[in-house]
């Protein structure tokens, strides 16, 4: 899509009032909602904004697929990356349960390494398509808390497996040291 005034540029969103499209050269930024300078100079002019409808705004969050999404929500999702489905369901991004087939061995695994990646990338608009959110600024806290969480529940991951890795290891020394020598893989069970 391009720009209402300028045919020529690409636009990154759609006014808030009219629903024209933007450029960045067109665009106005008030209180994190989109708007054009041609609303906004008859705001100025007449205290109150031009054509005022009842139509949902096409800028506004949780308009479906396809709607348009402010410039400043795009951007790598790291709540999308690191928590997938559970951060589907917490941002009404239903296509993330696709990450739940990791759930079955190999094939899974590369499924829901590919939506983690998917997530990752598109994220962010699916969030901003599917869910009402207050304005940008409500929508880039609450994704950076989602964020902090990926981040926190990885770390704990990478620390348990860390543990676990020591701790078989230090077994292993201990069944060496005490002569048990290799013996001791006769009592693992799974063999
Ligand atoms: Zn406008
Ligand atoms: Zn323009």
């Amino acid at each position: 899509m391009k720009c209402a005034v300028h045919p020529d540029i690409e636009a990154l969103g759609a006014c808030c009032n009219c629903g024209s499209f933007v450029c960045p050269e067109c665009k106005v930024d008030l209180g994190g909602h989109i708007y054009c300078n041609r609303c906004l100079e008859v705001l100025l002019k007449t205290g109150s904004w031009p054509g005022q409808t009842n139509i949902v705004a096409p800028c506004a969050p949780g308009m479906g697929e396809g709607s348009p999404v402010p410039e400043d929500i795009k951007g790598w999702s790291w709540g999308g990356f690191l928590l997938t489905w559970i951060w589907g369901i917490g941002n009404n991004v239903w296509i993330a349960l696709i990450a739940l087939l990791g759930l079955i061995p190999y094939v899974g695994w590369i499924a829901s390494l590919a939506m983690s990646i998917v997530l990752g990338i598109k994220g962010s608009e699916w969030a901003w398509q599917h869910k009402k959110w207050e304005s940008i600024e409500h929508f880039k806290k609450v994704q950076r808390s989602w964020a902090w969480w990926g981040l926190a529940i990885l770390l704990a991951y990478i620390v348990i497996m860390i543990c676990l890795v020591v701790l078989a290891i230090s077994l292993y020394m201990i069944a060496q040291t005490a002569g048990i020598g290799d013996s001791w893989k006769d009592y693992i069970p799974w063999q």
